[in-house]
């Protein structure tokens, strides 16, 4: 997504050179459009020796399986969009263990980033709009990669595989 007029003040913006590239500037103000990533932020939730994923319900990867997660708000940090995130689609509050991965995907503008963590308290309970089941895998039994929605997940249970050397 790129600006065309100015999101201060409204001035049409016109190509400057800014950091070897040209940029829709605004002459007004001095806003710079740098382009927006959107960011993404997942977790890998542990428990008992398996992973919860959920099923989704929607869209053109319906069906597959994916990390708890979804897009970061601008007034909020990673690690409270992936707490948030994961509370509204697993039913569990959660503890970050540290930032496992990240996988950028510049042709969607998007950089997917992926938290270890674990349950506090909660009961497992998916939302309808998003998916149609959360599930435990046993560290030994995780889904095929053509089972997992995305190719962020992929990475993302391949990071975890190294890390921890089990499943
Ligand atoms: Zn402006």
């Amino acid at each position: 997504m790129s600006f065309a007029f100015c999101p201060r003040d409204g001035a049409p913006l016109a190509p400057r050179l800014i950091d070897g590239r040209p940029r829709p500037a605004c002459a007004r103000c001095g806003f710079a459009d740098f382009r927006h990533v959107q960011i993404s932020a997942n977790t890998i939730l542990e428990r008992d020796g398996a992973l919860l994923l959920i099923r989704l319900s929607y869209g053109p990867r319906e069906g597959h399986w994916a990390f708890p997660g979804g897009m970061v708000e601008n007034d909020e940090t990673l690690e409270d969009a992936a707490r948030r995130e994961t509370l509204e689609e697993t039913g569990f509050t959660v503890a970050l263990d540290g930032l496992l991965t990240t996988w950028m995907r510049p042709e969607l503008e998007l950089l997917v980033v992926v938290y270890r963590a674990h349950a506090l308290h909660g009961a497992l309970r998916v939302p309808p709009a998003e998916a149609t089941e959360g599930r435990w895998f046993p560290f030994g039994a995780l889904p095929a990669s053509d089972d997992l929605a995305w190719p962020s997940h992929v990475h993302g249970l391949a990071a975890w595989r190294a890390a921890t050397r089990v499943g």
